[in-house]
């Protein structure tokens, strides 16, 4: 045989291994690194094996992935490793892939809102199942691959082409807020950009983003080929975040969360898109329709017993128009408190720790308390309820713990301000410059101006619900992350690109 037929049949030979070692065939699997120590999986006959295998590092080392059951794995090191591996699978099928994922997340989403919205409910016990479906249902909403148009330049030198291309493997963290719509809305984002994803959920909501990440990743594996492309640890703790924010293949962190899990991100040394806490402030002042905004006030601060960190924390009504506020939030179903009334709501829905020196307790939220059901709140009051109560309120001052805490609670507290320079000032102390969102019902531009530039929060809505700015009732896509301190805003699938220039000299300027 001569020696160039030789290294013909060596190259076929690769390439057919290789091309047998893209579709799992154990045989045509490189040898197999160790899988780090994955805890023994007792069968379920799901038809997934627990066999390893092994990928290249972006480092060029070697990452041993061992095999989870369709995305979930017992520890941060092998989720991340399968993520890495499906993220170089994802490269190969291009943006078709992409696109398709996308589509079956949206489509999944919307058909499973009904069971997985109950799911969530029942693991958390936080929120209303009307909502929980509902943030489901819109998933349709989070922008896809159409997002990632390119810049282009043309001039007498040529041609540019500035690419938004993916990082790799994203690390993820949701809340317990919205736990399986903030992680597929995420993997839109992060997939449609390009990467694979690997998430840490909130321990209280880890089953339900499980079996969405199980369910996503049949559908995904069946119509794709690619395995693990979003990964999830079965078990999420501080250990398995750690693990997760120092593991090589993961480039880039996606947190959604309070402050401290944006202070742990900001110190991992990874560069991390926080999603923080909010404390949002709504100014109403005489120029406003009281009607329009008791009831825009009561469907935003009611919505998910008022989880959204975008939700209406806090008013501040000017002195003239606040009875007549109060009384339309009446009219349209929302119930007042009195003074010995929001004492005990007070009393029961706050823990109060010996404050720092300045003689004042420092008031921190019973979770009991959060995202309940108004009747739980009526009865901390000592009062019924209507049926069909959504929201309850009461008179506060400024310094009253429901308005500075984010209390997330169906319950708002409403302080009298003198002018709207008075409400502009509180608004910006009770929002604490998280610069997450705020809003006024205003017909004055010269008031919406003036608190827009105070307060520079990401989101600014005037004349409507705080959902407007999702893109529920008012213009704009969805997005349950929003990044406020490190400032990429509503996220979309452009935050999770790297920006990559293509330059052709002197040609192909075709005039
Ligand atoms: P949380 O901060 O208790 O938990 C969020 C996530 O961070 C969870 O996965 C949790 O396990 C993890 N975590 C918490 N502390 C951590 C630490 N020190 N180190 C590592 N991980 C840690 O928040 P939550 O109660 O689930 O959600 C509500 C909070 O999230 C509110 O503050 C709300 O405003 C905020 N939030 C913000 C957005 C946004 O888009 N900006 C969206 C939803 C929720």
């Amino acid at each position: 045989m001569s020696a160039v037929n030789e290294t013909l049949i060596r190259d076929v030979v690769a390439e057919v291994l290789g091309r047998l070692g893209k579709t799992g065939a154990p045989a045509a699997k490189p040898a197999a690194a160790p899988a780090p120590a994955p805890a023994a999986t007792p069968s379920c006959n799901c038809g997934t094996t627990t066999a390893s295998a092994s990928v290249s590092a972006p480092s060029g080392g070697s990452i041993s992935s061992g095999r989870g059951k369709y995305g979930v794995f017992p520890d941060a090191n092998s989720a991340c490793a399968a993520a890495h591996e499906a993220y170089l699978q994802l490269q190969k099928k291009g943006v078709a892939a992409r696109a398709k994922v996308v589509e079956i997340v949206k489509t999944m989403a919307d058909a499973n809102a009904g069971e997985w919205g109950r799911i969530e409910l029942e693991e958390t016990k936080i929120g209303r199942l009307d909502h929980k479906i509902e943030k489901l249902k819109i998933i349709k909403l989070v922008p896809g691959v159409e997002w990632l148009r390119p810049d282009a330049r043309s001039g007498d030198h040529g041609i540019t082409l500035e690419e938004y291309t993916p990082f790799g493997v994203v690390g993820a963290i949701t809340p317990s807020t919205h736990s399986i719509p903030t992680l597929s809305g995420n993997i839109v984002n992060i997939v449609a950009a390009g990467n694979s994803v690997v998430f840490n959920a909130h321990p209280s909501a880890a089953k339900c983003a499980a079996l969405a990440v199980r369910e996503y990743n049949k559908a995904i594996e069946r119509e794709t080929g690619i395995e693990n492309l979003v990964t999830i640890i079965e078990t999420p703790t501080m250990e398995s975040f750690n693990s997760l924010c120092k593991h090589e293949a993961v480039r880039l962190l996606l947190v959604t969360g309070g402050p401290g899990v944006v202070k742990a991100a900001m110190q991992t040394g990874k560069r991390a898109i926080c999603a923080g806490p909010g404390n949002p402030p709504v100014l109403v002042d005489h120029t406003a329709c009281m009607t329009r905004a008791a009831r825009a006030i009561i469907t935003g601060a009611a919505y998910d017993n008022n989880l959204l960190c975008i939700g209406e924390k806090e008013v501040f009504a000017l002195d003239r128009i606040a009875d007549k506020l109060m009384s339309e939030m009446e009219k349209n179903g929302a119930v007042r408190l009195n003074a010995a009334q929001l004492d005990a709501l007070t009393k029961a829905a706050f823990t109060f720790k010996p404050g720092h020196g300045g003689g004042c307790a420092e008031p921190s939220v019973n979770r009991d308390f959060i995202g309940k059901d108004p009747g739980v709140l009526a009865k901390a009051a000592g009062i019924n309820l209507p049926a069909g109560t959504q929201l309850l309120f009461a008179e506060t001052d400024a310094n009253h713990p429901f308005v500075i805490e984010e209390q997330m609670m169906p319950f708002l507290p409403i302080v009298r301000v003198k002018s709207v320079e008075e409400g502009v000032e509180r608004s910006k102390e009770a929002e604490h410059n998280y610069k997450h969102t705020a809003i006024i019902h205003s017909h004055d531009v010269e008031a919406m101006t003036l608190m827009g530039r105070a307060l520079d929060t990401t989101l600014f809505i005037k004349n409507g619900p705080c959902m407007a700015g999702l893109g529920l009732g008012g213009e704009g896509y969805l997005s349950f992350s929003i990044a406020t301190p490190t400032g990429e805003g509503i996220t979309n699938p452009r935050t999770f690109t790297r920006v990559r220039r293509c330059v052709m000299v002197d040609n192909l300027r075709i005039y």
